[in-house]
C-alpha cells in the first residue's frame, strides 16, 4: 500500500498519466465495455469501422454526431483538472489517453497524446489531412478540396494506430519515473500493452481502478476507488488550490 508520502510530487521529474474510459465515466460518458457500454447497445460493424463509413457514411456520421453531442456537453471531472494542475507543477508531465473526447484539453492539459484520436477533428486524405472541426452536427461532411467524405481522425475497429501519438507515448512512458494508470481495462491492445516500458524501466506504477483488470499484475501499487476521489486523495493540496484560483477570479 502506498502513503501520500510516497506520491508527493517533489519526488517525481517524468510523470505520466495513461487514462482511458473509465476516467471520462465520471463526467456521464459511458465506458466501451462492460454495463452501459457502448458496445452493448450499438454494433461496431455498423458505426465504427472504415467499412461501415464507405457503405453508409451518413449513418456513421449520425453516430458520431451524438457522441460529440454527448462529449461536447459535459464537463471536465475533479480527476481531469487534478491531472493538469499536476503537469502546472511538475514540467515534465505527460499524458497519455485513449480517450477520445478532448477532456483533458478542456481541463487546461497540454502535451496529450491521443492514441485512438480525437472526435473533435475530421480528416481525408489530402493535405494537411486532419483538421479541427467542433460543429454538431458537422456542417461541410465533404472536403471543400477533394470532394470526398472526411471522417473522425479517431482509430476505429480495423484501423491501423496512428504512428506520431504511439511515437510520443513510447517515449513518454520509457522514461517516466511514475506511471498512474487511470481507467482503463487493459485489453485493448497495443495501447494497453505501453504501461510494460515504465514497468520494465523500473517507474513506480500505479494502477487506478473500482476493478482488478487483467493487467493489474504489472503495477505495485493498486488503488481500488473512482478517478476523482482517488486522485484527490493522493494530493488534496491540488483540488483545492485550484478552485480557490478560480474563485479569486470571479
Ligand atoms: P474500457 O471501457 O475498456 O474500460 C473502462 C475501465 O474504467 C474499466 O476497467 C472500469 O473498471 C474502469 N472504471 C469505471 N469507472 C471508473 C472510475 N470512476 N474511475 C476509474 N476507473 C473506472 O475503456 P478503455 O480501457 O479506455 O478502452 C479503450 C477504448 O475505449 C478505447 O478505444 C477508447 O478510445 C474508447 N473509449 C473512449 C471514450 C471517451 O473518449 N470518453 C469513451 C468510451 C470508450
Ligand atoms: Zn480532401
Amino acid at each position: 500500500m502506498t502513503t501520500h508520502e510516497d506520491l508527493a510530487l517533489h519526488r517525481f521529474r517524468r510523470i505520466v498519466f495513461f487514462t482511458g474510459a473509465g476516467l471520462s465515466a465520471e463526467c456521464g460518458l459511458p465506458t466501451y465495455r462492460g454495463k452501459g457500454g457502448i458496445w452493448g447497445s450499438y454494433d461496431w460493424q455498423d458505426y465504427a469501422c472504415q467499412r461501415a463509413f464507405d457503405r453508409d457514411p451518413e449513418k456513421v456520421w449520425e453516430f458520431h454526431d451524438e457522441r460529440r453531442r454527448r462529449m461536447g456537453a459535459v464537463e471536465p471531472s475533479q480527476a481531469h483538472r487534478i491531472i493538469a494542475e499536476v503537469q502546472r507543477r511538475v514540467a515534465g508531465t505527460k499524458i497519455v489517453t485513449q480517450n477520445i473526447d478532448g477532456l483533458h484539453q478542456r481541463a487546461g492539459a497540454t502535451d496529450v497524446s491521443e492514441l485512438h484520436g480525437s472526435v473533435w477533428r475530421i480528416r481525408c486524405d489530402c493535405p494537411p489531412r486532419a483538421v479541427e472541426n467542433r460543429e454538431v452536427p458537422i456542417g461541410a461532411r465533404r472536403c471543400p478540396a477533394c470532394g470526398t467524405w472526411r471522417r473522425p481522425d479517431i482509430v476505429w475497429f480495423e484501423d491501423p494506430m496512428q504512428p506520431a501519438p504511439i511515437e510520443a507515448a513510447i517515449a513518454a512512458i520509457s522514461e517516466c519515473d511514475l506511471l498512474i494508470s487511470i481507467g482503463t481495462s487493459g485489453v485493448v491492445f497495443p495501447a494497453a500493452d505501453l504501461p510494460r516500458l515504465a514497468v520494465q524501466r523500473g517507474a513506480l506504477c500505479v494502477e487506478v481502478n473500482p476493478e482488478e483488470t487483467p493487467v493489474s499484475d504489472w503495477y505495485s501499487v493498486h488503488v481500488r476507488g473512482p478517478a476523482s476521489a482517488s486522485l484527490a486523495g493522493f494530493w488534496p493540496e491540488l483540488d483545492a488550490a485550484r478552485e480557490s484560483a478560480a474563485g479569486a477570479g470571479d
